[in-house]
C-alpha cells in the first residue's frame, strides 16, 4: 500500500477556494553555503532598509489589485536567504505590515526560516509575538566534518544552540532541514543525523538529496573532478535508511522530501504541489494565481528601483492554457505520497500523446493507479524528475 493510511497527516485546515499564499523573499545572508543557488547577497544594514522600504510598497501595490486584494490569506512563508538576517524589529514590522495590508484567516500558518547562529531567546519570543506558528532551521547536517564541506557558518556547538533555544521557545510547529548525498558521507553519519534530529523532536522533518547547483561551489569542485556524488542506487539506501529510522520516531511521509508528526504538514508547501495560488514578494520570488505563473528580477538593487518608481518588479509573466494547468496539477501533485485524485486526470485523457506516456510509466510501476487515485510508487519517488518530464 502506498498512500499513507493516516489521514490526519495531510492538511487539517479547510482550504478556501479563494484562499491564498504569500512567499516573502528575504535576499541577505552572513556568507554563502557552498551548496546554495538562492538569489541573495551579503547582509549590510543600509541594503536592508532600502529592501524593506521597497517591500511594503509591493505590499501596497498588490493590497490594491483586483484579483488579489480581499482574498483571506492562509499561508505566508518567510524565506530567503536568512529572514533572521533582519532585526527582530524588522522583521516583526514586516509582519505586522503583513497583517495591515492583507485579511489574515484566523488558522494562518506563519513560518518563518532561520539559521542556528543568527538566533537569540529575544528575537524568538518577538517571532512568536508577531504571531510566527512555524520555525523552519536549516541543520543539513550533525556533522562536524560535513559541515565544513557543506560550508555552513555555524559550528556544531552553535548549531545545536540554536536548536534548544527554538525548543525552548515553543512554537506550535517546528522544522529542521537536513541533507543527505554530502560528498564522502557515509550511511551510517546520514543515520547518525537522522538520530540527532529526531532526538531533538521537531514536529517536522525535510529531508532533502543534496543537488550540485549551477554556479556554486560544490558544482565546480564537482566539474574539477574534486568530489563524487552518490550514484543512484546508493541513493536508495540513503533513502530506506531515512523511511526506517524516521517512521520508527513516528514521523509519517506526505511528500518526497518531506515527514511530519501527525497534523504538522506544512500547510505553504503543500500549496505548490496542489496547484493552489501564491504570491511571491522580494527579489526573485516566484508567483502563481488564476493560472498565470510570473516572477520577480532576481536583482536587488533593480528590484528596488521598479518599487521607487511605482512598478511591480515582475521579470516574466507566462499565462498557462487550461490543458497546461491541469497537467502540472498532476505532475506537482504526484510529488505528494497521496497522489492525485483520478478525478485530475480526466481532462487529460483525450490527449493521446499524455495517455501513452502515462500507460508506459504504471507499465513500468512508476506510478500506479487504482479505482479513486494515481500515485508515484516506491521507485517513481526516486526518479520524480524523469516521471514529471515524460508527463509534461
Ligand atoms: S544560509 Fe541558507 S540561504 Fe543562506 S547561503 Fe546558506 S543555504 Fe543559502
Amino acid at each position: 500500500m502506498i498512500f499513507p493510511s493516516d489521514s490526519s497527516l495531510r492538511d487539517e485546515a479547510k482550504t478556501d477556494e479563494s484562499d491564498v499564499g504569500l512567499y516573502l523573499h528575504i535576499p541577505f545572508c552572513v556568507k554563502r553555503c557552498h551548496f546554495c543557488a538562492f538569489y541573495l547577497v551579503m547582509q549590510e544594514e543600509k541594503r536592508i532598509e532600502r529592501f524593506l522600504s521597497a517591500l511594503e510598497v509591493e505590499f501596497a501595490l498588490y493590497a490594491a489589485q483586483q484579483d488579489f486584494s480581499g482574498r483571506p490569506v492562509s499561508t505566508i512563508y518567510v524565506g530567503g536567504g536568512t529572514p533572521t538576517a533582519l532585526s527582530p524589529t524588522q522583521l516583526a514590522r514586516v509582519l505586522k505590515r503583513v497583517t495591515k495590508m492583507f485579511p489574515l484567516s484566523k488558522d494562518c500558518e506563519v513560518t518563518v526560516e532561520a539559521t542556528p547562529e543568527s538566533v537569540t531567546s529575544a528575537y524568538l519570543e518577538t517571532l512568536i509575538d508577531a504571531g510566527v506558528t512555524r520555525l523552519s532551521m536549516g541543520i543539513q547536517t550533525f556533522v562536524r566534518e560535513e559541515r565544513v564541506r557543506l560550508g555552513l557558518s555555524s559550528p556544531l556547538e552553535e548549531a545545536t544552540a540554536g536548536i534548544g533555544l527554538v525548543k525552548q521557545a515553543g512554537f506550535p510547529n517546528f522544522n529542521l532541514d537536513v541533507i543527505y548525498g554530502i560528498p564522502g558521507q557515509a550511511l551510517s553519519s546520514w543515520d547518525d543525523t537522522l538520530q540527532q534530529a529526531c532526538a531533538w523532536e521537531p514536529t517536522h522533518l525535510s529531508c532533502y538529496a543534496l543537488s550540485l547547483e549551477e554556479g556554486t561551489r560544490l558544482e565546480a569542485a564537482f566539474r574539477r573532478g574534486e568530489l563524487k556524488l552518490i550514484e543512484t542506487d546508493r541513493e536508495k539506501v540513503f533513502q530506506e535508511t531515512t523511511t526506517e529510522r524516521l517512521t520508527g520516531a513516528g514521523y509519517g511521509q506526505y511528500e518526497i522530501a518531506n515527514w511530519a508528526k501527525p497534523g504538522r504538514a506544512c500547510r505553504h508547501n503543500q500549496r505548490y504541489w496542489q496547484g493552489q495560488d501564491y504570491v511571491g514578494m522580494g527579489p526573485s520570488a516566484q508567483s502563481y494565481l488564476s493560472g498565470c505563473r510570473f516572477g520577480n528580477v532576481a536583482n536587488l538593487d533593480l528590484y528596488c528601483r521598479r518599487l521607487e518608481n511605482g512598478d511591480l518588479p515582475v521579470a516574466e509573466r507566462e499565462q498557462l492554457s487550461m490543458s497546461q494547468q491541469e497537467k502540472e496539477r498532476v505532475i506537482f501533485g504526484l510529488r505528494m505520497l497521496e497522489g492525485v485524485p483520478i478525478t485530475w486526470l480526466e481532462k487529460l485523457e483525450h490527449n493521446p500523446t499524455w495517455e501513452a506516456s502515462l500507460a508506459t510509466l504504471i507499465e513500468e510501476q512508476f506510478v500506479v493507479r487504482t479505482s479513486s487515485r494515481l500515485a508515484l510508487t516506491v521507485k517513481g519517488r526516486q526518479f520524480a524528475d524523469m516521471v514529471g518530464a515524460q508527463l509534461l
